[in-house]
């Protein structure tokens, strides 16, 4: 493998993610150490708050500009690096140039292609796709160092159709929503699910899948690198079938014979 050593850093606001059973997963599935991290914003100060709000989109149908951030928003990101409380309200960033700000924040010694840095987040990364001229929440932020965003797990692969249209007729007609969320509770990933670290799973292996080949994604649902854009879809690849196809599995083998001579 062209890794040799991987380094998770933690998002205290969610401790669904739990670190140290996704370190005995990777640990299991590609036999090479595993180390727990604190988030990498701890101890960080002023200027890397500044950069951060920075990231910040604002219209989803632009390519990013550089935001200027306000005293207000400084202070906010500010204030998250200590405080573990998650915000309902939904911000959204651009990933990439969060990735930037992150990488820098790596000590020097370990930017290095061996060591794989994981940073999890509970901020919307998103990115924009030039196919359609639009931003997109995204899971995943490939490459090394990768970001997985907890709320992009949750609010970018979509909800049942049904589920949105029987919404839209209730608040018409001014129907109580919440049996509607009750109706389809289980169909998809909520904030505190207890099933997120199953999901986050997946996106580990497809983020590991692409840095070793090149490719992190398999067409086939039955295989935990499905891309899924529905809720559903990613509930059974990572939940109910649980497992890499044949074409995958012997690639994982081929990694893992590699890693042992
Ligand atoms: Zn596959």
């Amino acid at each position: 493998m062209k890794i040799s050593k991987i380094f998770l850093y933690d998002e205290p606001a969610v401790s669904q993610i739990q670190l140290d059973r996704l370190a005995v997963f990777l640990n299991k599935t590609f036999s090479i150490p595993v180390e727990i991290r604190d988030s990498i914003l701890k101890f960080s100060k002023k200027d890397t708050a500044e950069k951060i709000a920075a990231c910040r989109i604002f219209n989803l149908r632009k390519p990013y500009e550089r935001h200027n951030p306000n005293t207000d928003e400084i202070i906010f990101e500010e204030a998250n690096f200590e405080n573990t409380s998650k915000t309902e309200n939904i911000i959204m960033y651009d990933g990439f140039e969060i990735q930037k700000v992150l990488t820098e924040l790596i000590p020097e010694n370990e930017r290095k292609l061996e060591s794989f840095h994981i940073f999890f987040t509970n901020k919307l990364t998103c990115t924009y796709d030039y196919n359609d001229y639009r931003y997109h929440g995204r899971a995943l932020i490939g490459a090394n160092p990768s970001i997985v965003s907890t709320t992009g797990i949750i609010e970018a692969p979509a909800k049942p159709r049904e589920y949105y249209l029987e919404l839209m007729s209730s608040y018409a007609q001014g129907i109580n929503v919440e049996s509607i969320k009750q109706k389809y509770k289980g169909t998809y990933l909520e904030y505190n699910d207890t099933r997120l670290s199953r999901i986050i799973e997946g996106y580990l292996l497809q983020a590991i899948f692409y840095l070793e080949i090149g490719d992190a994604f398999c067409d086939k649902m039955e295989c935990r690198l499905f891309n899924a854009h529905w809720q559903k879809d990613l509930m059974y690849s990572q939940l109910e079938n649980r497992k890499l196809c044949e074409k995958h599995l012997l690639i994982l083998n081929r990694l893992n014979e590699h890693n042992n001579k």
